[in-house]
């Protein structure tokens, strides 16, 4: 079925397990129930989730088997 790439982290050239779903959006293009999803490892959590934040998109962090369903703007 695929499911173990499904797991894997999405950071350039990682192949570590994710553990954490990385969920968002840009919000120019992606209304709030539109979510985007990049998987992370450990690892790489902080690091795409900043860069993501860096770039002024709203994120949302879950545990890898949480899905969510929409991210909010910033308050
Ligand atoms: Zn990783």
């Amino acid at each position: 079925m695929g499911g173990e790439a499904a797991v894997q982290c999405s950071a350039a050239g990682c192949r570590e397990r994710a553990a954490w779903r990385v969920n968002w959006r840009n919000p120019r293009l992606h209304t709030p129930d539109r979510v985007k999803v990049w998987l992370a490892c450990d690892a790489h959590r902080d690091h795409l989730e900043g860069y993501l934040g860096s770039r002024g998109f709203p994120v949302v962090v879950t545990p890898a088997d949480v899905v969510a369903d929409v991210v909010p703007d910033p308050a």
